[in-house]
């Protein structure tokens, strides 16, 4: 039996996912976005929380990792470059450590950008992968402490998983990144068919969480740097990825 993930809503648009291993009993929380919200969707599921798994840590990833360890006595799984500012964290881990959960496994991919030591993981056999706030739907996170060089490299990473993957990010920012996507690449038509389904899903707060690496590979303007369309709409025919990439974040940024 494969592993159930539990995904919740919570602060003002964060995901809180719980991934269980039916067979182990095992439970790992994404972050710790809210302590409290964790331990209702724990005992909504009658699920005991062993592993917290930080991606990055920003508050709103890792400020409930104190209270849940004192709590659960779970083991902090995170970042070892970032031992200093994940708090209560046991194990530090690197590029391509793997995580043992229940009875799979996780790899670690660094991907630096949002902060400077950002990781994701990767559950290869289960065909999904938990990215913090390094890509979203139809976005991608605020460059706060690494350079377009360093996220445009974590993004290829992410890219290179199959299209079929299974992508948990962790807030619901889509509908406000559809708009700003349909002003960079408003001729490409799988944007615009996906805007639509996301406004009916948002009308009836539905959530756009988890996609796929497949369609944000169509869909993701942050993705699509050889994209013609996207490339003459900002005035870069023919330009590197790497500045295709930097300048659609930074036209995000004044959006
Ligand atoms: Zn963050
Ligand atoms: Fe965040």
């Amino acid at each position: 039996m494969g592993l159930e993930v539990h995904q919740f809503g919570c602060l003002s648009d964060n995901y809180g996912f719980l991934i269980h291993d039916p067979e182990s009993g095992e439970t790992a929380t994404v972050d710790s976005p809210d302590a409290e919200a964790i331990d209702a969707a724990l005992e909504e599921k009658q699920w005991r929380l062993t592993h917290i798994l930080n991606t990055h840590h920003h508050f709103d990833h890792a400020g409930g990792n104190e209270a849940l360890k004192q709590k659960w006595g779970c083991t902090v799984i995170g970042f070892g470059g970032d031992y200093d500012r994940i708090p209560g964290i046991d194990r530090k881990v690197a590029e391509n450590d793997i995580v043992d959960f229940g009875g799979t496994r996780a790899r670690v991919i660094e991907v630096a950008g949002h902060t400077s030591g950002h990781v994701a993981y990767h559950f290869e056999e289960e065909g999904m992968v938990f990215v913090g706030d390094t890509i979203f739907a139809l976005g991608c996170g605020r460059l706060f402490e690494g350079t377009p060089q360093q996220m445009w490299s974590s993004l290829q990473k992410l890219m290179s998983l199959a299209d079929d993957t299974i992508v948990y990010c962790a807030h619901e920012y889509t509908q406000a990144n559809a708009a700003f996507a349909l002003t960079v690449e408003p001729g490409n038509q799988d944007l615009l068919d996906r805007s639509e389904e996301i406004n009916r899903l948002r009308a009836n707060n539905i959530p756009t969480v988890p996609t796929s690496i497949g369609l944000e590979r169509k869909t993701n303007p942050f993705l699509r740097p050889d994209s013609a369309n996207l490339q003459s709409t900002i005035g870069l025919v023919g330009a590197s990825p790497l500045e295709v990439f930097a300048e659609t974040r930074r036209l995000k940024d004044n959006f």
